[in-house]
């Protein structure tokens, strides 16, 4: 039977970024992944153009999956708000609050291309097209037998494999959720004139509508649609043509990027909120999706999810150079108290949000954009959203600083 330190389940990015900050530091780690090998070295578009916060970034770059991602990724200068369509406008603009900017816009497979590239680097092995059949948890040690009949015996088991998580499931932690009747249309379009790395989140009562600013290629500018709408809806659209479709998509963006064309498949997800309801068990702890699930209308599920693999990386780090059981209850209640109150937070402010944006109630849509108003036109306030959008808030761990463990 292989000992290792710590065994991740899942190979996506914050499974991948776990196993990296910890391989760095010494932890001896094993990944394993359901996926095969030829989609995780080549994988495909999935329409997701994610919003990485500053302190996201940050990480990704102590990790090393930053060299690879950079030539991929779009700075964010500017944040414009619209609700619906009152006359009310809420500009960001990142030299409020420094230098750097606010984020950037990476699509989902670069990302995953560097978290296999940066692992291949670290020489972690990532035992792919292979998943846990059975699990036997001993007062010492988490023992697992592979799909492939090898034993694999760990101090710590990372659960990252996304939102359905067989792992959660096979520890028997509940998930509190429901579901918001939305899906999210996503794609990718071509314009003809610049996007000035301007970020625009127009909140209409069917739900919000993002154009995101994304890397030019060769074929011109590029930007990415997140485009909720009511279930129902969103289902018909995605049955139409792609003339009709990129006509409804055109009056919804506007003129201001010139004529636009689809620059890629077009994905749409049922929206869903789900959050576990404790994060750690015995040798185990739950990162990313594997944890929470939450709407996209702020963009935050990665960069929770980031947050959540540098702080475990950080406790079990800590804990190993103090001789610490980095599958013992005191490193992994650390982790858990660590991330409750950012998790808690984010995952109810972005359900608020959306309860508070998508509707036509006439008493709420004046009281949000009085907020917006005052939001707008308060600067010290504006700073503060900035800084949470940013991730730099609160007590952040080490990566997030940028700094290494
Ligand atoms: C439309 C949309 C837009 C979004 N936009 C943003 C955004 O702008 N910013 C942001 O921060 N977030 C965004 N998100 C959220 C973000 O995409 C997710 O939070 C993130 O991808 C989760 O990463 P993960 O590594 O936790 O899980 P996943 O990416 O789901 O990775 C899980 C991995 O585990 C593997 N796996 C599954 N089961 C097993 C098993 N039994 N054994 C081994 N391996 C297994 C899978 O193959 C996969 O590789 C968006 C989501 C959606 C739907």
């Amino acid at each position: 039977m292989e000992r290792v330190d710590v065994l991740v389940i899942g190979a996506g990015p914050v499974g991948a970024l776990t196993a990296a900050l910890m391989a760095q530091a010494g932890v001896r780690v094993m990944v394993i992944e359901a996926g095969e090998p030829q989609i995780l070295s080549a994988p495909a578009s999935d329409g997701r153009a994610i919003a990485l916060a500053l302190s996201a970034k940050r990480s990704l770059d102590v990790g090393g999956f930053w060299t690879h991602l950079s030539p991929f990724a779009e700075a964010i200068l500017d944040i414009q708000v619209t609700d619906g369509n009152a006359p009310v406008l809420l500009h960001y603009d990142h030299r409020h609050v420094g230098d750097n900017p606010f984020g950037w816009i990476v699509e989902n497979e670069e990302i995953k291309s560097a978290a296999l590239k940066r692992l291949k680097e670290l020489g972690i092995a990532v035992k792919s097209s292979t998943i846990v059949e059975s699990w036997e948890f001993t007062a010492s040690a988490a023992k697992a037998t592979l799909s492939n009949g090898e034993r694999i015996e760990a101090g710590l088991v990372v659960a990252a494999d996304g939102r359905p998580s067989p792992t959660r499931q096979a520890a028997g932690i509940k998930i509190k959720g429901w579901d918001y009747g939305q899906s999210a249309i996503v794609c990718a379009i071509g314009h003809e004139k610049p996007h000035n790395n301007v970020a625009y989140e127009h909140f209409l009562p069917s739900g919000p509508f993002a154009i995101l600013p994304m890397t030019a290629t060769q074929t011109g500018y590029r930007s990415g649609i997140v485009w909720t709408e009511k279930r129902h809806l969103g289902t018909a659209i995605m049955a139409q043509e792609d003339a009709y479709f990129l006509g409804e998509l055109s009056e919804k963006v506007g003129d201001f990027l010139g004529q636009i064309t689809l620059a890629g498949p077009r994905f749409a997800y049922p929206l869903t909120f789900q959050m576990a309801e404790r994060t750690i068990d015995s040798r185990l702890a739950l990162v990313g999706d594997a944890a929470h699930g939450m709407h996209p209308i702020a963009g935050q599920g990665l960069n929770l999810g980031i947050r959540d693999a540098a702080a475990l990386a950080q406790v079990v780090v800590e804990g190993a150079r103090l001789g610490q059981d980095v599958g013992g209850t005191a490193v992994l209640e650390r982790y858990q108290r660590w991330r409750r109150f950012d998790t808690g937070m984010m995952m109810g402010v972005t359900d608020g949000l959306n309860h508070l944006f998508s509707n036509r109630n006439p008493l709420l849509t004046a009281a949000r954009d009085i907020g917006l108003l005052a939001v707008a036109h308060c600067p010290p306030a504006k700073r503060l959203f900035s800084r949470h959008a940013m991730g730099v808030v609160g007590d952040l761990p080490r990566p997030l600083q940028g700094l290494p463990l």
